[in-house]
């Protein structure tokens, strides 16, 4: 057999999987804290919307940056949400959120280029990259600066080959949440060193206490590209429609390159998407309460068990500090507590060498069982 590519190869696991399949293969039932996946059933006036699709017959190929009536609403759901101003011509709609971020990456990243990205980070950034054949480079969120990126830190890390910048807030695993100071700070930053600024914001309706804050709002230069997604908004993970908000002749070249990737989003799921911009929005606010209270539950929890975290302004994630338990290997930490306590979590270390320590719980889970997982949880983490 030929040999395969060394990219390919060279393509980390995801450590999250590994705990996956642990956890299927084992007999007794397992609390899972592991999956980033709402506990919520899909809105029926979504699922209308592709209904309807399928039943006029409309499963052919569409425009590869979507069909215009989405990418219409896009353009109103991002002004009227996120505060910028974009046309439909700058909007690609995309296979998921980790499509738009490939999008954004293919169009603007070559091989050997560095991108930096956020250690902890979720890691279909440096696999995104590394598909890309380039490099990337962690730069680490440390508790001393509440987790969020040091533009001087980051400057020490550009190199002549660095194109591009990743940042993610609503953060996953970290929950926090980008003050608007910084979104201008980093802004500023791209524009010193004449990067692109990427930035993942599928959790944009996902905050608690803090407004999400989209750094294209302060781009003076058309170098920020922005990354939506309507999977964890409207409980819609497999339907697979998120959307690039970018520059024109960016746009443009992103949805040139979708065609060798995807042709086009599935034109039902598109109008599902289309549906849930233009139907009523309350759900969405009752799963962003309903994470909310749960963060609460969580926290309060935690407290009493004397287990430390990190308290999450977004997202649906809680970054748990199991440093004076786990030694040096949370991840055998983590596949510990599964086998004996049959919780599943995500150990730190997959989000980058920053993890090490922590754990990442999701409060995507069911209430009862998130508590009843935290309790087995905290009986070992707290000793
Ligand atoms: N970005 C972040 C930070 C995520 O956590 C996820 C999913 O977990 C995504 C993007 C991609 O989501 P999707 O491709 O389902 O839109």
């Amino acid at each position: 057999m030929p040999a395969l590519a060394d990219h390919a190869r060279q393509m980390p696991r995801s450590g999250i999987r590994e705990v996956m399949d642990l956890a299927w293969s084992m007999e007794d039932p397992v609390i899972g804290l592991h999956v980033g996946e709402p506990s919520f059933a899909t809105p029926e006036h979504v699922l209308d919307g592709a209904r309807r699709a399928l039943d006029r017959g409309d499963t052919r190929y569409v425009a590869n940056a979507g069909i215009p009536a989405l990418r219409e609403a896009i353009a109103g759901k991002v002004a009227a949400r996120n505060g910028l101003e974009a046309g439909p011509a700058q909007v690609v709609v995309a296979a998921g959120g980790m499509q738009a971020l490939y999008a954004a990456l293919s169009a603007t990243v070559g091989a050997g280029d560095e991108v930096l990205v956020p250690d902890p980070g979720w890691p279909n950034f440096a696999m995104a990259v590394q598909l890309l054949q380039a490099r990337p480079v962690g730069y680490p969120l440390h508790p001393d600066d509440a987790f969020l990126p040091d533009p001087a830190e980051l400057g020490r890390r550009v190199t002549d080959r660095t194109r591009a910048l990743v940042v993610n807030f609503p953060s996953n695993p970290l929950g926090s949440v980008l003050p608007t100071d910084l979104a201008q700070r980093l802004c500023r930053f791209a524009d010193e060193y004449d990067l692109w600024l990427i930035s993942d914001e599928c959790y944009d309706a996902i905050t608690f206490e803090a407004e999400h804050v989209s750094p294209a709002r302060y781009d003076e230069q058309d170098r920020v590209l922005s990354c939506f997604s309507f999977s964890k908004t409207y409980a819609m993970t497999g339907m697979r429609v998120g959307y690039l908000i970018a520059p024109e002749t960016v746009a443009e070249t992103a949805a040139k390159m979708q065609e060798t990737l995807i042709a086009c989003v599935n034109a039902p799921a598109q109008h599902a998407a289309l549906a849930a911009l233009e139907g009523p929005q309350d759900f969405v606010e009752v799963m962003r309460r309903a994470y909310h209270e749960r963060r609460n539950a969580a926290a309060a929890q935690l407290d009493a068990a004397g287990v430390e975290y990190l308290l999450p302004h977004g997202a649906f994630y809680m970054w748990v500090d199991v440093r004076d338990r786990c030694g040096d290997d949370v991840k055998a930490w983590a596949l510990d507590l599964l086998r004996e306590r049959h919780v599943a979590v995500a150990p730190g270390t997959t989000f980058g060498a920053e993890g090490e320590g922590w754990v990442r719980i999701s409060l995507a889970t069911d209430t009862d069982d998130l508590l009843e997982g935290l309790d087995r949880l905290a009986a070992v983490a707290a000793g």
